[in-house]
């Protein structure tokens, strides 16, 4: 009998017909001869809102504290699809991520997972039960309850479906795959049929929330197969997999996608001195806190000064600001001042390659638009620009229609 790992998101459980609904979905994959753990996240904005609950709290809460509530929403939504799959008279059981034996590090709130000791999964599969897996959740070496960072439920599918070498991979969500841009925004963007794992990974780097990416990293690694794909249809969705590229067109598209992210925010410490080994303390002292700095500029020295700016995603803006002071204090340098009004847009694409002038027409359909670029940063595949929040859906439509991506 084959195993298959199904994800089912937030918004796929919001409320109990939906979840009644997820439940019909996951039983019809049982009753074609599979064996099935299924992955859920919290409810709807349960997430969201025990972090506000916190923050008015504190402005700066516990992180283990912290763990303990975020991990609450996927408790409560396993306990209830659990009840609506026994209820229509199939055997189930739920598990938390420790149950399921997900091991993580020790570092809260965005724990990583060190290694899945799947047992209980696999006695409650061969009593012929469906497992149904709290997603987000993992244990620490102190036994202590980690979350695996915003998103972390396709994670936890993704590594689930990994060790258990299930036959897919299968993430149910409020839209039909991944598109062109996000279906939200841009009314007319595209589903894709196909997608190879570098693109989806500079996709959900940049800030497609349909997919985590830290879970299309390990999927990448463990070539396995994931179907991006709609809760509320059949429609196919989409395939991301190692033998994707084949199944693109001859051509590669020069763009696939235009991204936004604006959960970011823009430091700078200005007026630092110009010699070796300062970015290295800077950077170094935030990679020790396990901060992601994304972009990074540096202006041209000044005298013997000059400014280094960056971005960091907001959640980190808290945790950022001391370090930054201690270092400013230690290099003698002017100020540390952030920006959050500011959101990054991203044009991906595996044709760019061999494509040259792309990042040209880019700077050109926003120039077009009045729309003032304040950092870019380019990888083989990907080209990105900070701009202003409030201009991020103008730039994210005008991009998308330049170069031409929508349905014809
Ligand atoms: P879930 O609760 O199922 O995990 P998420 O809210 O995390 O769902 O992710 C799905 C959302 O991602 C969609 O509702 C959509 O608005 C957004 N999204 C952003 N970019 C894209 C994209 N390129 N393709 C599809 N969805 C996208
Ligand atoms: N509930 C968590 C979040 O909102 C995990 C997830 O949805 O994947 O980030
Ligand atoms: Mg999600």
């Amino acid at each position: 009998m084959a195993l298959i790992v199904m994800k089912f998101g937030g918004t796929s459980i919001a409320g109990a017909e939906k979840i009644k609904l997820v439940a019909e979905r996951i039983i019809k994959k049982r009753r074609n001869g599979n064996r099935v753990v299924a992955v859920i996240s919290a409810p709807g904005d349960t997430t969201d809102n025990l972090l506000n609950t916190a923050q008015q709290i504190t402005d700066a809460p516990d992180p283990r504290e912290l763990d303990m509530l975020l991990s609450t929403g996927e408790q409560v939504a396993i306990a209830l699809v659990s009840m609506a799959i026994k209820a229509k008279g199939y055997q189930a059981i739920s598990l938390t991520g420790p149950q399921a034996g997900i091991y993580a590090d020790t570092s809260y709130t965005k724990a990583r997972i060190t290694r899945i000791r799947p047992k209980k999964i696999l006695e409650e599969l061969k009593k012929g039960r469906i497992v149904i897996v709290a997603g987000f959740q993992g244990l620490n070496p102190y036994e202590e309850i980690t979350t695996l960072g915003r998103g972390g439920s396709d994670l936890t599918a993704v590594a689930l479906a990994s060790v258990l070498k299930a036959k897919s991979c299968e993430i149910y969500t409020d839209v039909e795959g991944v598109y062109t841009a996000d279906p939200q925004v841009v009314p007319e963007a595209k589903k894709l049929d196909y997608l190879s794992y570098e693109e989806m990974l500079e996709l959900a780097g940049s800030g497609a929330q349909v997919l985590q990416a830290r879970a299309v990293e390990v999927a990448k690694k463990f070539v396995l197969p994931i179907e991006v794909r709609s809760t509320f249809s059949q429609k196919l969705g989409t395939e991301i997999s190692e033998g994707a590229k084949e199944k693109m067109k001859v051509e590669e598209p020069v763009v696939s996608g235009v991204v936004y992210d604006k959960n970011q925010v823009k430091l700078s410490i200005t007026d630092v001195p110009d010699r070796p080994g300062i970015a290295a303390k800077i950077f170094g002292a935030l990679a020790k806190e396990n901060i992601n700095v994304d972009m990074i500029i540096q202006s041209a020295a000044r005298g013997k000064n000059n400014d280094i700016s960056f971005t960091v995603s907001r959640d980190d803006l808290r945790k950022c600001l001391p370090i930054l002071k201690k270092v400013k204090n230690e290099l003698n340098a002017s100020d540390v001042i952030y920006d959050d009004k500011v959101a990054k847009v991203s044009i991906i694409g595996v044709g760019m390659k061999t494509h040259p002038g792309v990042a040209a027409k880019m700077f050109r359909v926003l120039a077009k638009e009045k729309i003032n670029i304040e950092m870019i940063s380019t990888s083989e595949i990907k080209i990105s620009c900070v701009i202003r929040e409030n201009e991020v859906e103008k730039a994210v439509k005008t991009l998308h229609f330049a170069f031409d991506l929508g349905r014809k």
